[in-house]
């Protein structure tokens, strides 16, 4: 784990969240009509950070929103809506409900269901969400995020699941929807930190082989896994789990519907409905439409194309641009992509064998899950036509296509080595094509720019997406959404996977085919949706945040260390180092300045002169008897009033003062 990863596999845009570790206070929806309060005692004990604490002590009532189920055939009960909904015919759910609630006490915490979002709601990264039924708990998904430019020196950030290491021995089974890194990539982390590894991982069969290669690359051994399919029905404590095969940018995605004493809950994962897939099946729409006609009380539906209009191009589409660039260009071709996008691989094979060229693979992560991707059946490219990047040279460059990492500017992946001539067996040359078939996540447009300038200067003709459709996305856009919320017709919908805009344009296209906003809940990270037979409550968030991952260190990472290194790029470092004799009251040898990253005119009489300055003010606090932490504290303050003087700048000032 001391590496840091060469490509980001995820799915387009992360963006990270604003703060590490902010729980946040809650208010209670005061414009709304229809809240309705509800005891706090019926509330779980909340996490030690959040701000709620001292309010719930108090016995504040904090319940910001209460939704109670449509009126169906039963008679409607306290809190619920007067009127039917506007499409409450197509929306109810009369006969469907198929659990029995047993005898279980009325409003107490057992008999709900509580629906918890730990990470996916601030960013497109980081899913993961929490199922919990009195003492049985599921997860679906366990994913991370890539830091942006102002994380220096982080390697990645992964949801606080500490609410469920505190609540492990409910913990049935993790289920993963598909095999992208941000669904998969706080695995590792997490199954380390769970006391037992019994937990099964529950997915399918190329999301197990992805995982597989992750735990092996982490030393991470007998941990269980279920595999399952379309087909597969299991128990995992009370809950029954189901999945549906839907379309996204890796085979083998799966929606996840959960059965559960209080309803029926559907969770997407990510999704498109692509009528022309290139590897696996459509979306099974049947499936879809009979669990809406069993009754799916709650949806939870991937917003990330939810601003966009229409529906997502199928996948199909990269493969006729890719076709008729690769048929025109003279030399060799380098195409980088996500190593994840299996479909995009095989594409990119298919229209290399069709213009008479092999294939060779470079880059750690491409090369793992082109492998992995290739034994389980899910690439198909004969073995002579792939070739080791190493026996390019017996090759002539028309006769080459390269598939690298590096779609992202990543300044240590494949393409971008090769584009400042640093890669072991490749340089980008005058005339080669150099095709990005991926969209910039936001953060790395500058980056990527930077190796397009760089790929240009070495002669390089490059396609981008906007030059020709080398790329679509994985996510459903608007009209899929709405279709989808058609089909399943949810009594209560919570948009999922993406920023707060996405989420909000997920919620205006429920609005537009008729749930009505009490049903619609826009989440954050930590929140606590609870489901019993009356309605839904929105109760005080558990403990939640981001974990970071810094090389070998994991967890409470400060906020001050980034301020330190936001600090120290921005501004630079003076040292200022010092022996002194407190009985002669005086500085012993000369005091040494070393200063990085300070933009000065004249280095060495700025180095003097803050000698100088240093020198005087330590020796006046030695004879004013002062002590070794304010003689400190008196160089820090006259070094750096100093150098604000001289640069108008404040760099980082750290006086090592010892004594002798
Ligand atoms: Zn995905
Ligand atoms: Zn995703």
């Amino acid at each position: 784990m001391s590496s840091k990863p060469s490509n980001p596999n995820t799915d387009p845009k992360p963006k990270p969240p604003s703060s590490p570790k902010s729980p946040r206070a809650k208010k209670a929806s005061s414009k709304n009509p229809k809240v309705k309060q509800d005891t706090p005692t019926t509330a779980k004990p909340k996490a030690k950070k959040s701000p709620d604490k001292q309010l719930a002590k108090q016995g504040t009532k904090k319940l910001s929103k209460v939704a109670p189920r449509p009126p169906a055939k039963k008679p409607a009960k306290l809190g619920t809506k007067p009127s039917a909904r506007p499409n409450a015919k197509s929306h109810a759910k009369p006969s469907s409900r198929p659990q029995k609630r047993g005898a279980q006490k009325k409003g107490s915490q057992k008999d709900r269901l509580r629906v918890i979002p730990l990470g996916g709601l601030d960013a497109i990264g980081k899913n993961m969400t929490v199922f919990e039924y009195g003492d049985d708990m599921i997860v679906v998904d366990a994913g991370l995020m890539f830091p942006d430019e102002h994380q220096l020196g982080i390697d990645l950030i992964l949801p606080d699941y500490s609410y469920i290491i505190e609540n492990e021995h409910k913990l049935r089974g993790i289920v993963i929807t598909h095999g992208h890194e941000d669904h998969t990539g706080a695995l590792p982390w997490l199954l380390k930190d769970l006391s037992r590894r019994s937990v099964p991982i529950i997915t399918t069969k190329l999301t197990c082989g992805l995982i597989k290669g992750k735990f092996e690359e982490h030393g991470i051994k007998n941990v269980k896994f279920t595999e399952v399919s379309s087909e597969s029905h299991l128990s995992c404590g009370v809950f029954g789990l189901n999945f549906i095969d839907v379309n996204h940018s890796i085979p083998d995605a799966v929606a996840v519907l959960i059965n559960t004493p209080v309803g029926n809950v559907l969770h997407t994962g990510d999704f498109k409905f692509d009528q022309t897939p290139i590897i696996g099946k459509v979306v099974d729409y049947s499936a879809l439409a009979k669990a809406g006609d069993a009754g799916i009380m709650l949806l939870l539906s991937d917003s990330t194309c939810a601003e966009k209009p229409g529906v997502t191009p199928s996948e199909a589409e990269v493969g006729r641009a890719l076709r008729s660039i690769m048929a025109q260009a003279q030399q060799r071709i380098i195409i980088a992509s996500f190593s994840s996008h299996i479909h995009r691989l095989q594409q990119i094979c298919d229209a290399a064998i069709a213009s008479g060229r092999k294939v060779a693979v470079t880059g750690r992560s491409m090369l793992r899950n082109t492998e992995i991707a290739r034994k389980l059946g899910y690439l198909s490219i004969p073995d002579d036509m792939i070739i080791d990047a190493y026996h390019m040279r017996d090759y002539a460059p028309e006769d080459i296509v390269v598939l690298c990492t590096g779609s992202q500017g990543e300044p240590l992946s494949a393409l971008s080595r090769m584009a400042i001539g640093e890669h072991r067996s490749i340089r980008v040359t005058s005339g080669d094509t150099v095709i990005f078939s991926a969209t910039p996540v936001p953060g790395n447009e500058q980056a990527v720019n930077t190796v397009v300038n760089q790929l240009v200067k070495c002669g390089a003709e490059v396609h981008e997406k906007q030059t020709a459709t080398v790329h679509v996305s994985g996510h459903a856009a608007s009209e899929e959404l709405k279709m989808l919320l058609n089909i399943i017709k949810p009594e209560y919908f919570m948009p999922v996977h993406g920023e707060t805009r996405h989420l909000h344009a997920h919620k205006d296209l429920a609005l537009q085919v008729g749930i009505p906003d009490e049903y619609i809940f826009v989440l954050e990270n930590g929140d606590v949706l609870e489901f019993d037979e009356d309605g839904a409550y929105q109760k005080e968030p558990v403990q939640n945040g981001v974990i970071y991952v810094d090389g070998l260190n994991v967890g409470d990472f400060d906020s001050v260390i980034l301020r330190d290194r936001q600090h120290l790029s921005q501004d630079g470092i003076v040292t200022i180092v010092a022996n002194v004799n407190r009985s002669r009251k005086q500085t012993m040898g000369s005091v040494e300045v070393i200063f990085r990253g300070v933009s000065v005119s004249d280095p060495d009489f700025f180095q003097a002169e803050i000698a100088e300055r240093a020198t005087k003010t330590l020796e006046r606090n030695l004879r004013e008897k002062a002590t070794l932490n304010n003689a400190r504290r008196s160089v820090k303050d006259a070094v750096s009033q100093l150098v604000w003087e001289r640069t108008k700048t404040r760099p980082m000032v750290i006086p090592v003062i010892m004594e002798i």
